[in-house]
């Protein structure tokens, strides 16, 4: 423990929460602009480098360079991290419960350097700030409740951050706790070690965040029809496959169906292309409304749907179809529409996806050669 130089350590924390800022600064360039906070988070760690870089000059300097400004750079800098997690986070941001605190602890850091200058309050005054910003922090991010790893990461790290400075105020409180920051106590070393490391994750655990909502972000891209969120055509026949293989393994049922608005280019060519779209929104919300959980509706072309019935026998799946055309057609919006439906259940194990669509759509233009707004039975 005596080999750890605590001005080293100092610097150190304060460069690599520096190197951590430029990474998260060119994060916040080339990410969606849906990530918020990028640039708070950014910032944050640029002021807790300076903060790094101005307390490591402790004795060197004087106080104004030395105490109060990284005090001050600190306490920012922690709540600005704070700031970066709300706005990531979409939470409302309340600057008059955290600045006020921030404004009185510094001017009383400022009385405690300059008029009475006394290291014990200093130490008592700034931790209890820190442990209330980053013990704040880590309510916020545990409140999510996300069951992601980065999320999980994040949480934990701001806990024993707050921690660390619960144990700094205590141990000060309790021990002889020096006359500077650099002293050589035990209780003081593992503080001011272990305040750089839990930086250090905190940042890394920022960038874990960023990186799993991109991923997030572009993979509902991938799998979602931009104007009706539905599933696309890939991530359904997906979705299909993965039932198909249950059916098989597990002798279950499961139904398709395929539905198609009636006469939709009607519906555009009168009411024009908009209109057209708000019909098929319309008829999403519709059918959303009437499917369990576990059913999947997906957009297979323009006006062409198809839904997945797991666990669905032929005769359930056309009452499901029949409530959809009935539901539709009773829709008092305007203009109004009606739909045609064509169902298959699965039959046997050489059943592939295909064929069931194949049946499914077969079925569909029978309905619409009977007149539409009918369902039809493969
Ligand atoms: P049927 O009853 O035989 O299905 O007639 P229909 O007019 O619905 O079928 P058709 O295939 O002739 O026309 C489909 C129309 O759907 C043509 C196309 O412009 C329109 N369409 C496809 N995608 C969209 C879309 O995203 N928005 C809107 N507004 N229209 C679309
Ligand atoms: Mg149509
Ligand atoms: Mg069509």
């Amino acid at each position: 423990m005596n080999a750890i130089d605590p001005r080293t350590v100092i610097l150190i924390s304060g460069i690599m929460g520096g190197l951590m800022s430029m990474v998260l600064f060119f994060m916040h360039r080339s990410y969606p602009v849906t990530i918020a906070g990028l640039r708070e988070w950014a910032w944050s760690l640029a002021i807790l480098f300076l903060a790094g870089v101005l307390a490591s000059l402790g004795g060197v300097a004087g106080p104004w360079f030395a105490n109060i400004t990284p005090n001050l750079l600190i306490s920012c800098g922690m709540y600005l991290a704070f700031v970066g997690s709300q706005r990531f986070f979409g939470n409302a941001v309340r600057h008059a419960w955290y600045l006020g605190p921030i404004a009185v602890v510094n001017l009383l850091l400022l009385w405690f350097t300059l008029a009475q200058p006394w290291y014990l309050a200093r130490v008592l005054i700034l931790t209890m700030l820190l442990a209330y910003l980053t013990g704040m922090h880590a309510w916020l991010v545990l409140r999510q409740r996300q069951p992601s790893f980065s999320h999980w990461f994040v949480a934990v790290v701001l806990c024993l951050a707050s921690l660390n400075e619960v144990v700094r105020l205590v141990t000060a409180l309790t021990l002889p706790v020096g006359e500077t920051v650099f002293d050589r106590q035990p209780q003081n070393l593992l503080h001011i070690t272990l305040y750089p490391f839990l930086m250090l994750l905190m940042a890394i655990g920022m960038v874990l965040l960023a990186t799993d909502r991109v991923r997030a972000q572009m993979q509902y891209l991938a799998t979602h029809d931009s104007l009706t969120n539905t599933l696309t055509r890939r991530r359904m026949s997906e979705a299909c496959e993965q039932e198909l293989a249950r059916c098989r393994r597990h002798g279950r049922s499961m139904a398709l169906l395929v539905v198609d608005l009636d006469h939709f280019k009607t519906i555009n060519d009168t009411h024009g292309h908009q209109v057209g779209d708000s019909v098929l929104i319309r008829f999403v919300d519709t059918v959303n409304a009437l499917l369990r959980r576990g059913d999947e509706l997906g957009r297979f072309g323009g006006e062409e749907f198809v839904v997945l019935l797991p666990e669905t026998a032929l005769p359930e799946a056309l009452l499901v179809a029949e409530r959809i055309r009935a539901t539709c057609q009773a829709d008092t919006g305007m203009p109004p529409y009606t739909v045609s439906i064509g169902v298959a259940g699965y039959q046997s194990d050489t059943d592939t996806v295909d064929n069931l669509l194949g049946r499914a759509d077969a079925a569909m233009y029978r309905a619409k050669a009977k007149g539409r707004n009918q369902v039809e039975a493969a």
